[in-house]
Formats: C-alpha cells, sequence, structure tokens
C-alpha cells in the first residue's frame, strides 16, 4: 500500500537522526477516502524504537519522522467510503502493510509479506496527536477498554504470535530465556494458555515480576538453569523453549533445555547468524520455529486478553511521560528495570 495514505499533525515527537527527537507540529489534512484519522492517546516505546533512535533502521526510517507503532486512541474523523468504524470509536492499529500479491501474501502469510511496510518504520508513526492511516488496519477495541492498556495490544500481539506458533497446549512446560517486556508478555499468554511457566532472566526486579504472576523463576548466571527444568520435568526437559534473550550464548543454550520433539520459538531477533546445536536437534528430533510479528487473530487474542482486565497492565507500565518529555521516555527505557514506557501523545 502507498505510504501517501499515511499522514498525521498536531504536535509531534518526531526522530530526527542518530539519537535526536526533536518536537515538530504540522496542521493535519482531513482524511482521505478510505482513511481514518486518529487522535493518538497513548504510544508505547519498545526495543525497535530505541534501535531506530540509535540509527541502526535509517535505511528504513525517513528524517524526521514520527515514529511509535504501539498505540491506543479514539477516531477524529473518517474519510469517504469508511464504514467499519465510526467517530468516537476507542481503536488501536495493527501496524503491518502488505503487498497483497507477493507469494507470502498470496499463500496466507501476508504479516510476513516480502515487500512489507512496517507502519511508524517505513511510514509515519503515532508520536503525533492525530495519525491518519488506512481503515484496513484498524482494529476496535471493547467500549470501556483503558486506554492505557489498550497500547499494550501491539506487543501482547507479538506475545500471543509466539505462543501460538510453538502450539503450547494446557499442561505443558514452557520455557521463556529472556525476561524483558516480550519475554514477560509470553510468560502471561503461556500461562493463560494453561502451561507450567519457567522464565530464566538475570534481573532480579524482573524475576520478581514473573514470579507475582506465578512463574518459576531462575537466575541463569547463579542457579542451575538445566537442573531446574529436569527437575520441574521429571527429567523430561520442558515442551517448550522460548529464546527471547537474544544473545548468542542462550541461542546455543536454548536446545538444552528442550524434552525429546520439543519445539524451540526463536522470538529474539540476532542480527548476525549464531551457533545452534545441531546434534541436539537431531538427536531429540527437536523443531526449531520461526516467529515474526503477528496475525490478526493474533491481535483479537491481545485485544480480548487487555479488554478482560485480567492481565497486570499497571504493573506492566512502568512509566507515562507527555509526549515533550519523549526523549525522557526513551532514556526511561533504557534503564533494564523499566518494562513499558509510554508516551502520553496529548498532554
Ligand atoms: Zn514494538
Ligand atoms: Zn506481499
Amino acid at each position: 500500500m502507498a505510504r501517501s495514505q499515511y499522514a498525521g499533525g498536531g504536535r509531534q515527537a518526531s526522530y530526527a537522526g542518530h539519537g535526536t527527537i526533536e518536537m515538530t507540529e504540522a496542521p493535519a489534512a482531513a482524511p482521505g477516502p478510505g482513511q481514518v484519522q486518529i487522535r493518538v492517546a497513548y504510544c508505547g516505546i519498545c526495543g525497535t524504537d530505541l534501535h531506530i533512535l540509535h540509527g541502526a533502521m535509517d535505511h528504513r526510517v525517513r528524517t524526521p519522522q514520527p515514529i511509535g507503532h504501539e498505540m491506543s486512541g479514539t477516531v477524529e474523523a473518517v474519510g469517504a467510503g469508511v464504514e467499519s468504524i465510526a467517530v468516537g470509536a476507542p481503536v488501536t492499529v495493527m501496524p503491518l502493510d502488505w503487498c497483497g500479491d507477493c507469494p507470502a501474501c498470496t499463500s496466507g502469510t501476508q504479516h510476513i509479506c516480502q515487500n512489507l511496510d512496517f507502519v511508524g518504520i517505513e511510514t509515519t508513526g503515532a508520536m503525533q496527536q492525530l495519525w491518519t492511516v488506512p481503515e484496513s488496519i484498524v482494529v476496535p477495541l471493547p467500549e470501556g477498554t483503558p486506554l492505557t492498556h489498550a497500547a499494550l495490544v501491539e506487543p501482547l500481539a507479538v506475545a500471543a504470535h509466539d505462543v501460538r506458533r510453538s502450539r503450547l497446549t494446557p499442561g505443558e512446560t514452557a520455557l521463556v530465556i529472556g525476561g524483558g517486556p516480550i519475554g514477560q508478555l509470553i510468560a502471561l499468554v503461556a500461562a493463560r494458555t494453561g502451561a507450567h511457566v519457567i522464565v530464566a532472566e538475570p534481573n532480579a526486579e524482573r524475576r520478581a515480576f514473573a514470579a507475582r504472576q506465578g512463574a518459576i523463576v531462575v537466575d541463569p548466571l547463579n542457579e542451575d538453569l538445566a537442573q531446574i527444568v529436569q527437575e520441574r520435568t521429571g527429567g523430561a526437559g520442558a515442551d517448550v523453549v522460548f529464546e527471547v534473550a537474544g544473545l548468542a550464548a542462550t541461542a546455543l543454550d536454548a536446545t538444552n533445555h528442550a524434552r525429546t520433539r520439543g519445539r524451540l520459538v526463536m522470538v529474539a531477533i540476532h542480527p548476525k547468524p549464531v551457533p545452534i546445536d545441531l546434534h541436539r536437534v537431531f538427536w531429540r528430533e527437536l523443531e526449531l520455529l520461526g516467529a515474526r510479528v503477528y496475525e490478526r487473530e493474533d491481535f483479537d487474542r491481545a485485544v480480548d486478553l487487555v479488554a478482560s482486565g485480567s492481565l497486570p497492565c499497571d504493573e506492566i507500565i512502568s512509566d507515562v511521560v507527555p509526549l515533550d518529555r519523549t526523549a525522557d521516555a526513551f532514556e526511561r527505557l533504557a534503564d533494564a528495570r523499566a518494562l513499558k514506557v509510554l508516551v502520553d501523545v496529548q498532554n
């Protein structure tokens, strides 16, 4: 879809080149045919946004450009022909824009389209007061869903997709290696799938969070992870291992903790090739699964989970900062204790 379908206005926090967030202001045009203009309420910041700020994705982002793709808001105006959504409705956005024509799209995997535009990276994003997007990517929220919580739908959809890719079933044991924001959300979704969850994470505060949610927690630097997994699984190993830490060492170690015919989901983005113990994959008939972003059913599950009120959303949100302090929000996120920092876009 054309990038011209995306526009915005009002006050904006724009990425303006390596390390710089610039506050700008622009008038917002009325939405065109098929477009929805959203008054953005909250926008979460994630590792991808941090990578953008650090200049690592300059080949994909134009400058200056508002970024942000984990958002919630209400519909401000709709263009001609928009019928699925009404002014005033609470919404979020599934930030994937696929071509519809490539082999990935025509075989039903549009979310990993070979020409995929990620909204908020290749296009203008949600860190602006008014954001215009095509109707096709707008996802309605149940009335009454707190808009702070709804800003967690996108990362939660990542977790829902990872868990669905793993084919995790009730009663199975899931090992989550890495208790950062996505690891914690995977642990929450896995627990709500009925699995026993073990989280390996060196940071004590993150371990404490996972433990409060009912997970068995392990400090992999000071405890014997292999032994604990063995004890908890009667010597079998975990049914599913999620590699979320993104380190060469954890990727290499992940195969050690899976039971025979166990499934490993490679969640973390490893920018460079890293060694995997393929002998272990052979010996135990392990399955190695890739997982990238989400499909609509994952997004819908994430909306349901948030709307159910059963997730510790307020505990996940470490901080909410006004739009003018977006740069501080990035710094806050770099602090490993924070799970999720939201920008309050209207304030
Ligand atoms: Zn994100
Ligand atoms: Zn495509």
